[in-house]
């Protein structure tokens, strides 16, 4: 297949894993390269020198093109731009923050910039910017999210109408229907986050992967607007943070609670009662662990198979 997002990433399929801290390293990043789609180191959880490791193990591990996630209020920003700009990385995805900053210097070194949005004003922001395409990411979605809490649904025509940019949808996707859907909605990518955290490439802890199989409807919530909204499983950190706001809790005593390091507690470290587990509304319907490749190809076969079904009920 082809349309703007082939070609500007130079890949065989419009998939693009999101880059989620904690799980996705250089492994789970060559892994969905290698299988055709477009994989993101998280850089927002790696100090510096990590990621160089990282970027130069995925170059080892894959000849496809793959990128970097750049979260733009990680404290150490300047020093993995530096980073990605000396290793040869070609794409860069930025999330939660200004794309005016970071655009122009990213491509005056060559380098395809993406930036992620969750409502139509940053969206415009974006094209004013000069990014190159944009992710637009919905309510469904784990991990941070937008204020707004506007679905996917509504997000992805309501950017198409006002957008010319390439665009890519993220938040309740994580099989080939609800990427069939997204496509007719109007984007031209998917970008899939939570159903490659539950991949044996992942480098996510086994109690949390097996803790997203077993999540169901209604396990996970966005929360914390005053901080940074996330949406995460209701675990007893989640239900700490509730009885502190049935405790009528201010900005300083929230961010008190949640301290440091929650989410490679809960992530990585699989500590499940007070880390930090952050997935998408998609946990609910993810009942096994697979490999990257079997998840690209789930994609591309579901969707393809949901299409037909839907073009077959036009007789007329
Ligand atoms: P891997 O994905 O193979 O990383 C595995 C690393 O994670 C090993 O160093 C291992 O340490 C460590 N690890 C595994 N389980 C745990 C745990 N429960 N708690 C703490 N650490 C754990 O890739 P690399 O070996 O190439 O990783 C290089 C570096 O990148 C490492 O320092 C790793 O911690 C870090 N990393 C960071 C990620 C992030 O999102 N920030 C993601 C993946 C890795 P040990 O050898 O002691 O078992
Ligand atoms: P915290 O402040 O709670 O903890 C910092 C964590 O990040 C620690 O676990 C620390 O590892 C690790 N870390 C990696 N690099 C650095 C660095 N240069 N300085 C300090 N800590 C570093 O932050 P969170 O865990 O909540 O978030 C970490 C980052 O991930 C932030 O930049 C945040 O914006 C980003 N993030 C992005 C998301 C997204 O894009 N969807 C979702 C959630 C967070 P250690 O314990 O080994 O010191």
């Amino acid at each position: 297949m082809t349309n703007r997002i082939v070609e500007l990433f130079k890949i065989k399929y419009p998939i693009i894993q999101g880059g989620m801290i904690w799980c996705s390293g250089w492994e789970l990043a060559s892994a969905v390269s290698n299988a055709g789609g477009l994989g993101l180191i998280g850089s927002g959880s790696m100090y510096p020198e990590v990621l160089k490791e990282h970027i130069q193990k995925c170059k080892a591990a894959t000849d496809k093109p793959f990128g970097v996630n750049v979260p733009l209020l990680y404290p150490d920003i300047e020093k993995h731009l530096e980073i990605i700009v000396n290793e040869g990385v070609k794409i860069v995805f930025t999330s939660a923050g200004n794309p005016a900053k970071y655009t122009s210097w990213l491509k005056s070194h060559g380098i395809t910039v993406v930036h992620v949005v969750a409502n139509l004003k940053f969206a415009k922001k974006c094209e004013e910017a000069g990014v190159d395409a944009i992710v637009a990411e919905g309510f469904e979605a784990g991990g941070h999210n937008g204020r707004e809490e506007t679905t996917t649904m509504c997000l992805i025509p309501m950017i198409r109408k006002q957008c010319n940019l390439p665009l890519i949808a993220a938040g309740g996707i994580g099989n080939g229907e609800s990427m069939a859907a997204a496509l007719c909605l109007g984007a031209e990518g998917v970008q899939v986050g939570s159903r490659f955290a539950a991949t044996h490439e992942s480098s996510a802890h086994i109690a949390f992967k097996n803790e997203i199989i077993n999540a169901k409807d209604g396990s996970t919530e966005l929360t914390l607007k005053e901080l940074t909204p996330v949406r995460l499983l209701k675990n007893e950190f989640y239900k700490e943070v509730q009885t502190a706001y049935a405790n009528n809790a201010n900005t300083e005593q929230l961010h008190e609670l949640l301290g440091r390091g929650r989410a490679k507690k809960g992530m990585f470290e699989g500590n499940l009662e007070d880390g930090e587990l952050e997935i998408g509304q998609v946990s609910a319907y993810i009942n096994d662990i697979v490999s990257a490749k079997e998840v690209v190809d789930e994609l591309i076969s579901g969707c393809k198979l949901a299409l037909e079904r839907v073009n077959d009920q036009f007789d007329f």
